[in-house]
């Protein structure tokens, strides 16, 4: 939520699910505080790429490849009290947790010595965890706001208000910010999208059925409780709540579902600052784009312009003592949690993280505080972190497996039959232009202008947000970085950027399971090497392809080649549609087409280079070691880095907001797709994991 624009970009891996997103929102029940206040941090040691201990051999592999791989992860791993859902991903994540964790323990001691980045993540962990000081403190630091709020006289002065918000990463009504242009990814340009919802997303305010009206039930609960605790009387509350839901009901609206939102083109219309003023006169768009400290602009993306027409007419049509109490919740709600006093951070886990992900406890103070650490301070705590724990031999053996499966992914678009040989030669430009960024930057972020403080949670918080969004909004008509990260090296994940077009492998994710040095080849193949096979792929996804290799909107594909990647894409999407995920939810094969075509053809990257590498080392595919073949382990490396469960709440708002498949069918979809599986496990044609020919799906 930072003034990056991110529209579509970052597609991430997600392999720690529910890592930045809950935490950040999360908050400290009653109950658990004492014990999380004095719990001793524990870590969890990083299991091997392959864990015979997960292997659930009753089941038969054929059937249910996912439970076979991963059937007892959970009798080791059961999901913890403060999680919504436990996986390898989330044992990596958490073991990294402690590694932080000590570095800002040691940072947070203090002394003369420290470095002023030290000074920096040391002072910010440490006012995080002085949560006597927070909430001694009170609403006091959110007064300034408040007031500013209560002296709203007319619609009019809005602007000025709305300007200031933005900066502090309060979104009501509009979202403004920067991104590169779609059209020229060299251009940095000022961006104005939709925003100002206080559920996950648009269609939690319209789905039918029993659990999504208890979810808006629950909902308007929240705000009441959070008015309540702003100092309203109950009733004053319940009646604000109601005008607050009803709003956020109309500007949902008018609000593009995130289905929608993966079609860049649907994201994108260039337009001169004096055509959004026509579209949208209530707001004064020069004075919001000059106070929330922009560049002078004359033109901008209005990512969806039907919702800017529709907040005119809202803004008409809502009082004013409603737009008031609005912007209250919403100072609320965006702020970061950890900084809020205790009965406020109590009501925002209950709804965010207790109710939406069904998660019972709030994590332990220290977690906490390492993750807001890391959100403010990245690279800072990052740098340590790389130096300490990033060999420079997983640097090289990371590149060297993602040269093999670009490589690899140069071979195979020679055999694709369905592509004519003009845009053969255009995906291979692409794929050669494709920038591969291992580990951490080349250049850290200078965060010397950043005022930490020790006694001032709430003040650091702000500070490190209105820092990062005038970094974001300063690039605006100038050069752009292309050594720049979207992610800290501790990062459990990984992304492609398609106005970038590159792949980014933070340090986090490249340590067992993902990548195992100690384990066999075919292993780490399977699974870091799927990993790589996934970023690469989308560059040329439903979405990445759309992009070319200078990283713009631009279409290289023959009309024809284009039509018959659709049809192809198409067979993905009602394959994934037909899993349920949990109850009466199934996946969204139109929303996590770009992931599941990664999925699958990411896979079959890393089978072709694992061949080619083991066809080098004279490595014999059918002799067994430790009771598999090296194809077998290959597939077993796979399932093993997305083993793990979910709470059911959580796999509901999962397939309701992720355009990522829960774990099972990251596993189980991709399998089924892919002959070679079945072969290597002896599955016969018509069972689960092998259907017919005529049902397996294959884009890439
Ligand atoms: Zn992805």
């Amino acid at each position: 939520m930072t003034k990056h624009i991110a529209v579509i970009l970052l597609v991430a891996l997600t392999v720690s699910t529910t890592g930045m997103w809950a935490q950040s929102m999360s908050a400290q029940p009653m109950s658990a505080q004492s014990r999380s206040m004095a719990t001793d941090p524990e870590t969890y040691a990083l299991p091997p790429g392959l864990d015979q201990r997960f292997l659930d051999t009753t089941a038969d592999p054929c059937v249910n490849f996912f439970q076979y791989s991963c059937g007892n992860f959970s009798k080791y791993y059961p999901i913890p009290s403060d999680r919504s859902a436990f996986g390898a991903g989330t044992l990596v994540y958490e073991h990294n947790q402690y590694i932080l964790h000590t570095i800002l323990e040691k940072a947070a001691a203090g002394g003369a010595e420290r470095t002023p980045n030290q000074q920096k993540i040391g002072d910010y962990y440490a006012a995080c965890m002085d949560t006597s000081a927070i909430d001694g403190k009170g609403l006091e630091p959110f007064k300034a706001e408040l007031d500013r709020i209560a002296a709203l006289k007319d619609k009019k002065e809005l602007t000025p208000l709305l300007a200031h918000l933005q900066l502090l990463n309060v979104n009501a009504f509009v979202g403004i910010g920067e991104q590169q242009d779609f059209k020229d990814a060299r251009n940095q340009i000022a961006a104005a999208d939709q925003a100002g919802l206080g559920m996950p997303e648009r269609d939690y305010y319209f789905r039918a059925g029993d659990a999504a009206e208890t979810t808006r039930k629950q909902y308007v609960q929240h705000i009441t409780n959070t008015m309540q605790l702003l100092g309203e009387s109950e009733s004053e509350a319940a009646s604000d709540a109601q005008s607050i839901f009803q709003l956020e009901t109309a500007l949902a609206k008018v609000s593009m579902d995130i289905t929608s939102r993966r079609e860049p083109k649907n994201v994108y219309h260039m337009m001169a600052l004096a055509d959004l003023e026509k579209l949208n006169p209530m707001l004064d768009w020069p004075l919001l784009f000059s106070d929330a400290r922009f560049p002078s602009i004359t033109e901008l993306n209005v990512t969806n312009p039907d919702f800017f027409k529709g907040l005119d007419a809202l803004l008409v049509a809502t009082d004013l003592k409603t737009i008031k109490a609005y912007l209250r919740w919403q100072l609320i709600a965006s702020a970061d949690s950890t900084a809020l006093p205790k009965a406020l951070d109590a009501e925002m886990f209950d709804f965010n993280v207790h109710k939406l992900r069904g998660t019972p406890e709030q994590q332990a103070r220290w977690k906490r505080c390492v993750q807001v650490t890391d959100r403010a301070l990245g690279e800072a705590l990052g740098e340590v972190y790389a130096a300490q724990e990033f060999p420079p031999s997983s640097k090289a053996a990371t590149l060297q497996m993602v040269r093999d499966i670009e490589a690899a992914m140069d071979q195979d678009l020679n055999t694709l039959d369905w592509m004519s040989p003009e845009t053969k030669v255009r995906a291979r430009a692409k794929l050669h232009a494709v920038a591969d960024k291992i580990g951490y930057p080349d250049h850290w972020r200078d965060y010397s202008s950043l005022i930490v403080k020790r006694d001032d949670a709430y003040g650091n918080a702000e500070r490190g947000i209105v820092f990062e969004n005038l970094r974001e909004i300063d690039k605006i008509g100038k050069p752009v970085d292309r050594g720049e990260w979207g992610m800290s090296p501790p990062t459990v994940d990984a992304y492609y950027n398609p106005s970038m077009n590159d792949i980014n492998f933070p340090a986090g994710i490249l340590q067992p399971p993902f990548y195992d040095p100690k384990a066999s080849d075919a292993t780490n193949y399977g699974d870091i090497g799927g990993v790589v096979g996934h970023e690469l792929t989308h560059g040329f996804d439903d979405e990445g392809r759309q992009f070319d290799g200078n990283g713009n909107l631009s279409d290289w594909w023959t009309p024809e080649d284009g039509k018959k990647f659709d049809e192809k894409a198409d067979c993905t999407v009602k394959e994934y549609s037909s899993f349920v995920a949990v109850g009466d939810a199934k996946v969204n094969g139109r929303l996590t087409l770009g992931e599941n075509t990664a999925d699958n053809a990411g896979l079959q990257l890393a089978f072709l280079a694992f061949l080619s590498d083991a066809k080098r080392k004279n490595i014999d595919l059918k002799q067994k070691q430790d009771g598999y073949t090296p194809v077998q382990e290959f597939f077993l490396g796979h399932a093993q880095g997305w083993c793990g469960k979910t709470r059911p709440e959580q796999q509901r708002l999962q397939v309701q907001t992720d355009p990522h498949s829960p774990r099972e069918f990251r596993v189980n979809g991709v399998v089924r797709n892919m002959p070679e599986f079945g072969e290597a496990f002896g599955c016969k044609v018509g069972q689960p994991m092998m259907p017919p020919a005529k049902d397996v799906c294959r884009v890439w």
